[in-house]
């Protein structure tokens, strides 16, 4: 049978959508027509946000521009998606583009919502997770010779889960450095009972331990309600802490243009509901990865935001999208397995390692490798295969 021309749109070019536009770019022949719509011009890896933070990285050095992916065949649209017609199989943006598909793939991730905690942005807290404050963030902290450094997890779901404990053991590392260490409390705050939830008790207290043997104080169960005259953290179990130096990982909502889409979330849900093998929504032929998503493991945990499963997820509806269109009758039945990994680093350059398999038969199993200098220059090698292999 012959092939009709297709076209595939792209709705985000982060981590699963880069992936994904590759992928289907070798696998289909040149008449299918990919394109790729982000409102940003530039991809940024989130893990750069800490090599910043510990001063092995510049902001300026680590944008890679989204016009390369023309030298791959891949169209780019730099626009704002404004909402989606699933019946007319059509993509309006803000630039008044109506763009039609056969086959959709949201891969939006997330919106941050600071603003919903009262006086955070007022009394000078620090986003880690926006990678244009943290240039300003890691010259505060080499600023101060003593005082309270509150690292604090706003909510959940948040991506990367390690981060902000990374990011404390960063923070640790650099005061060690400068000598003033000792003059500088710190500490990390979440709402939850155990520091990873979605990699369960036994990796959460040798995070716990790790952070003890840093002097980096753990505190549980504290969800921080407001910030008060720059100086005070109220949190929802009554607590009062104070502070110099505020870093949030703020709270995450789906993006706006997903609400504005009638039909993509039902009715209580806040993330886009996927099968958790094929990753279709309800729509004909329209995919949904990564950050975006909510792909439910068990009552407790589900899929942990994260740029490794949102590839994982790219991969198998790119597979999907290629067998169907070159009708290839020896598919394998591509299907997500759920199994991902991450480098947890822990400062002086070195870095361990957790791996996950969400869907295994008995639940849940989760690893975590010793931390090592090896591992380091893994993660390291992570951004540099994924950025040479998307967009150089
Ligand atoms: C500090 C930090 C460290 C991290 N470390 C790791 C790590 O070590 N390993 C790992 O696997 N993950 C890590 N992550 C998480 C990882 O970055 C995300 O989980 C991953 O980027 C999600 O991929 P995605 O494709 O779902 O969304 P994203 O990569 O966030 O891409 C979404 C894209 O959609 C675009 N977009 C959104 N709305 C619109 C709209 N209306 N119109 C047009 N474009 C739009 C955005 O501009 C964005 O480019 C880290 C994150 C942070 C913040």
């Amino acid at each position: 049978m012959l092939e009709t021309r297709s076209h595939i749109v792209i709705l985000g070019a982060g981590f699963g959508g880069l992936t994904a536009a590759n992928m289907l770019r070798k696998g289909l022949s040149a008449e299918h027509h990919i394109v790729v719509i982000d409102k940003k011009d530039y991809f940024l890896m989130g893990v750069v946000n800490l090599w910043i933070l510990g001063g092995n990285r510049r902001l300026e050095d680590s944008k890679v521009s989204l016009s390369n992916l023309k030298n791959k065949g891949i169209e780019f649209l730099q626009d704002d998606v404004i909402q989606i017609d699933f019946h007319k199989k059509i993509v309006r943006t803000k630039l008044s583009k109506q763009i039609e598909y056969d086959y959709l793939i949201l891969g939006l991730g997330v919106d941050f919502a600071i603003e919903q905690i009262n006086g955070f942005t007022e009394n000078r807290g620090f986003n880690l997770y926006d990678a244009t404050q943290v240039p300003k963030l890691r010259e505060k902290i080499l600023s101060i010779k003593g005082g309270n450094i509150a690292i604090c997890i706003t909510d959940i779901p948040y991506k990367c889960p390690p981060a902000p404990y990374e990011a404390s053991l960063i923070i640790d590392d650099i005061l060690t450095q400068s000598g003033i260490r000792d003059s500088i409390n710190v500490d990390l705050y979440t709402p939850t009972q155990i520091a990873l939830p979605v990699a369960g008790p036994k990796i959460s207290q040798d995070v716990v331990n790790l952070l003890n043997r840093h002097n980096i104080n753990f505190h549980p169960l504290h969800k921080l309600k407001r910030v008060i005259n720059e100086k005070e953290l109220e949190f929802g179990n009554g607590d009062m802490m104070d502070y110099d130096v505020l870093i949030g990982i703020p709270p995450h909502k789906i993006p706006m243009m997903v609400a504005n889409s009638p039909g993509l979330l039902k009715e209580g849900e806040n993330w886009i509901n996927v099968d958790k093998f094929t990753l279709r929504t309800n729509y004909e032929n329209v995919f949904a990865i990564g950050d975006v998503t909510e792909i439910k493991v068990n009552q407790y945990v589900a899929i942990p935001k994260a740029g490794i499963f949102a590839e994982a997820e790219a991969k198998v509806v790119s597979q999907q999208i290629i067998d169907e269109i070159t009708n290839n009758n020896k598919s394998q039945n591509p299907r997500f397995d759920g199994k991902g990994y991450c480098f947890m680093e822990i400062g002086g350059k070195k870095a361990g390692y957790i791996t996950a398999d969400f869907y295994n038969e008995a639940g849940p199993i989760t690893k975590l490798e010793p931390p090592s200098q090896e591992l380091y220059e893994k993660k390291i090698d992570f951004e540099r295969s994924r950025l040479a292999e998307w967009l150089l």
